[in-house]
């Protein structure tokens, strides 16, 4: 009664120690966002902890107060607020003291003590050097789930403490099928799909919330406006997104990774490849759209949008690479435009 989406490799593997009585000490859950990390952590917590024969069954008490997250033997351990309310920065050593204290005590309510680290990557390097003394000395009936992104931003000494397990994304139809399971019509199911990237976690909050693909609409209205904008404008929308990256990084990299999938639409469109596009509710838009650009000019500006966010992981200055981008957008053909690089000249000479 697993709940996680695909990854059958990950869950099959998990089952088999769980029936075979083999299971590690601590486990490292590595894949993107939303791929369903967490819920696999959740259903092995409820498994170790579960009352009826065939487990997880997710019915009995003990799963649904995991599921409730109120069971006193399953803590999920993420980034803290502070008094502000300002997210912290990372993951604190006092956390991890804390699981450190409460492992050594026998399981209060349940059969088996369940850590979860989300965003393990986020672990201080104290918060780490303490983990790491836990993981060296196991206890019976206690588990640790670590779930990353990126197990490469992890100190080696933690990662070799742990089974490692790879959740990768999902195919689109694999997305698809699921969205369709869950009474979805087919066109929405496709979209979301598409725009999930294979993670069906973001795909359900989407499907259940409006709001997220309102401001995915939002973000693509900008996008066109800003290709046929001239370049006072389009260095409005790089101050606007520069101040924006201050503020919050990962929403600025869900813009770069939004331009690339349009720009990539666009050349999928260009090749005829019509049927495996992201962006299925814009097929007219990238139909009239494709026929103004080389094939050549689109495949130079998506390794510029890849620039870009490459130097923006780098701590590069955000607004340069973001201008830099913008003059990058190639010039349709026929229309008459202004070269953006002549304007560019005229202003800086
Ligand atoms: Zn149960």
């Amino acid at each position: 009664m697993w709940q996680v989406i695909g990854q059958t490799r990950a869950v099959s593997l998990l089952q088999r120690s769980l029936e075979s009585g083999k299971l590690a000490h601590a486990y490292l859950l590595v894949g993107p966002a939303h791929v369903g990390k967490m819920t696999a952590a959740i259903n092995l917590a409820q498994a170790l902890n579960c009352e009826a024969s065939e487990r997880p069954c997710l019915e009995c008490a003990s799963c649904r107060k995991i599921n409730a997250a109120s069971h006193a033997d399953v803590q999920v351990i993420s980034l803290t607020q502070n008094e502000d309310s300002v997210e912290a920065k990372l993951i604190g050593i006092d956390q991890i003291k804390q699981i450190q204290h409460d492992a050594n005590l026998p399981p209060f309510e349940g059969n088996h003590k369940v850590f979860i680290i989300a965003q393990a990557e986020l672990l201080s390097i104290e918060a780490a050097n303490c983990l790491l003394k836990t993981l060296e000395e196991p206890t019976d009936r206690v588990t640790f789930v670590l779930l990353t992104t990126d197990d490469r931003l992890l100190p080696e000494t933690v990662v070799s403490r742990c089974q490692r397990l790879e959740l990768p994304p999902l195919s689109m139809a694999e997305v698809e099928s699921a969205l369709a399971g869950k009474g979805i019509d087919p066109e929405r199911a496709r979209l979301l799909a598409g725009l999930s990237h294979g993670c069906p976690g973001w795909a359900l909050s989407a499907a259940a919330d409006d709001s997220l693909l309102q401001q995915r609409d939002e973000e693509v209205k900008r996008l066109l406006y800003v290709i046929d904008a001239n370049y006072e404008e389009r260095l409005a929308y790089v101050a606007q997104m520069a101040a924006q990256f201050s503020q919050n990084r990962g929403s600025v990299y869900d813009i770069l990774n939004l331009w690339l999938d349009f720009w990539r639409d666009l050349m999928l469109v260009k090749l005829g490849s019509h049927d495996i596009i992201t962006n299925v509710d814009l097929r007219d838009e990238l139909a009239r759209m494709a026929g103004g650009y080389r094939l050549a000019q689109i495949t130079s500006f998506i390794k510029s949008i890849q620039a870009a966010a490459e130097q923006l992981t780098q701590n590069a200055n955000t607004r340069l690479a973001l201008e830099v981008l913008m003059l990058d957008i190639p010039v349709k053909e026929g229309g008459g435009e202004e070269n953006l690089a002549t304007q560019f000249s005229v202003k800086y000479g």
